[in-house]
């Protein structure tokens, strides 16, 4: 396991873990909060409309009848309500018009002949009806008072109380377990947050140490894909990333290597050179020359080699040219042009078939690399006498370069690799031609660079086909890809 730098841990009050669980809090509370008030307040409001409504009407009934005595006296009060049959459900009080009691239907009667200081009959001997209820101590307290009109004048009230212990008992027994319910709520609610959230960040914690490890270098290790959520997701997509990383990664060390190695093998040899001419004493004149030519030789190579190696940092770096219509055509006579003193002096025919009108949006250099380092590869990897064959003609929405020849050919296992850097059929051969490896791969990065691809393919007769087919450029659409 690699060691991690750099991980700073997160303090838990800034924790995705507490955030999460907050948010679960949070939301759990109002709705606990909510579902302890509402329904009870509700139930409560039913009530109190029932029982004011009830009572009210009660003691109209009480004051309607004690309206049709002559004069309010206890005695003629207590004869009018008591046959009524309320006095068992409530308390009734009577009043005169001054609110002196004169007549309760409690036992005691301990009120009777004083004043009734009650804010509802101070109401109700003003001529208004009056009723209230409230809920204190499990139970429910109704208060009516109506006032008693003899001739539209208010000659005494009524006044009815009730305290309702059973309707009461129901709505605190709806609290208790309103309250119970919430506080199991809480408890699975606690628990699952505390649960899930951890679960989030533990999930979290593996793909960031993933990201860590992976930045410190160790390109070869994954994250394990649990699930298929979002985070299975994104460990997934890290993984291919990784992936890519790592293989980019490769790319590069062998590049460099090779690269290194290619150019060492000149150096070593100019070095060689060097140390004989300088350690053997008397050399004549004629091997001296010789072996300064090879060096010069060499040095030709490393300046080759430089070169390609620069054309192909440039492509990596992917500064993008300014791409322009050109003529295909007109550059691969530039390249026959320039081959045919090489094939001449093998004995190589060069055959060119171009057709006009071939128009790619490309830079004319790379179009040049291209077709260089095509037909240059079908001269130098030719037979004596041979032949080069350069097709041009486009196809559809398709402008396709062929370059044939009746060399020594390319073996088929070679061929999925022959567009690799530095990699060379027959080093000697190559060698021996001038030849650096790093040809077909300039070719194959700069057709892509313009939309292009190269097929190769080894030739019936004998020989090697490279093929390389680009978008083809329209003057009234552009590209026509
Ligand atoms: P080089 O500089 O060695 O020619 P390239 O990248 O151009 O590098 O080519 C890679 C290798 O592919 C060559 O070394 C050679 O072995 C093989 N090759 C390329 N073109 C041809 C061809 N037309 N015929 C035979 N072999 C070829």
């Amino acid at each position: 396991m690699a060691s991690v730098t750099g991980a700073e841990k997160i303090p838990f009050r800034r924790s995705i873990q507490l955030k999460f669980a907050l948010t679960y809090i949070i939301i759990i509370a109002a709705v606990l909060i909510l579902l302890n008030t509402y329904p009870v307040l509700v139930s409560q409001d039913l009530v109190f409309r029932s029982k004011t409504s009830l009572l009210q009407s009660q003691a109209s009934v009480i004051a309607d009848t004690i309206a049709r005595t002559e004069s309010l006296t206890s005695e003629a009060v207590r004869d009018y309500v008591e046959p009524l049959g309320y006095t068992g459900q409530f308390r009734v009080l009577v009043t005169d018009e001054f609110g002196l009691i004169l007549y309760d239907s409690d036992e005691l009667r301990f009120t009777e002949g004083r004043y009734a200081m009650l804010s509802e009959v101070v109401t109700a001997l003003k001529g208004y009806d009056v009723a209230t209820c409230s809920y204190q101590d499990g139970a429910f307290h109704s208060r009516a008072a109506v006032p008693v009109i003899y001739r539209d004048m208010t000659i005494g009230c009524v006044y009815l109380y009730e305290r309702d212990a059973d309707q009461g008992g129901l709505l605190t027994d709806i609290q208790n377990n309103l309250r119970s319910i919430s506080l199991v709520i809480c408890v699975v609610v606690l628990i699952m947050s505390v649960v899930f959230s951890k679960a989030l960040t533990r999930r979290i914690g593996d793909l960031l140490r993933a990201i860590r490890i992976v930045r410190e270098g160790e390109y070869s290790h994954r994250v394990s894909i649990r699930g298929s959520d979002e985070l299975s997701q994104l460990a997934g997509e890290f993984n291919q990333l990784t992936d890519r990383l790592q293989t980019t990664e490769e790319v590069r060390r062998r590049f460099v290597s090779d690269a290194s190695h290619e150019l060492k093998t000149p150096l070593a040899s100019i070095r060689l050179l060097t140390d004989s001419i300088l350690q053997t004493d008397g050399m004549d004149l004629d091997t001296v020359k010789d072996f300064v030519s090879d060096i010069g030789e060499e040095a030709e190579r490393l300046t080759r080699i430089s070169e390609k190696l620069l054309t192909l940092t440039r492509m990596d770096s992917a500064v993008p040219m300014e791409r322009l219509p050109v003529d295909v055509a007109a550059v691969v006579e530039k390249v026959e042009h320039m081959l045919l003193p090489l094939a001449q002096e093998r004995d190589i025919t060069v055959e060119a078939d171009l057709q006009s009108g071939c128009v790619v949006k490309a830079t004319e250099d790379d179009l040049y690399q291209i077709a260089f380092n095509l037909m240059e590869n079908a001269v130098k990897y030719n037979v004596n006498g041979g032949r080069v064959m350069v097709g041009l003609r486009s196809m559809g929405d398709l402008v396709l370069l062929t370059v044939e020849d009746t060399g020594v050919g390319i073996p088929d296992e070679d061929l999925p690799k022959i567009f690799d850097r530095f990699y060379r059929v027959d080093k000697a051969r190559s060698r021996a031609a001038g030849g650096t490896g790093l040809g077909l791969s300039i070719v194959r990065d700069t057709a892509r660079q313009h939309g292009g691809a190269v097929t190769v393919r080894r030739r019936e007769e004998g020989g090697t086909c490279f093929q390389v087919a680009f978008p083809r450029w329209d003057e009234e659409g552009g590209d026509l890809l």
